[in-house]
């Protein structure tokens, strides 16, 4: 079984690429019982719509829809930056 930890770091890791089966079968039993993981697997999701949105929806989303931590704020900030110097 996953800790919150593990299934954190994989759901973070979702966004990026594949997950094997192994990996997803294993944080699907996680999220099953873990509300705190599941809340956590939903609020990457929106992060994730919302960088694929052009830098300036991102800024007015991200101030009048969802209310975000620090960390996830300088997140995104690094995401828009790295899109504008690709
Ligand atoms: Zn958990």
């Amino acid at each position: 079984m996953l800790d919150c930890f593990s299934a954190t770091k994989k759901i973070s890791k979702k966004m990026d690429e594949k997950l094997s089966l192994k990996e997803n079968i294993q944080l699907q039993s996680h999220l099953i019982y873990c509300k705190k993981c599941k809340r956590f697997e939903i609020q990457t999701k929106k992060i994730d719509e919302i960088l694929k949105m052009p830098p300036e929806k991102i800024l007015e989303k991200t101030s009048h829809n969802i209310c975000l931590n620090l960390e996830t704020q300088e997140k995104i900030i690094n995401k828009v930056k790295n899109k504008i110097n690709q």
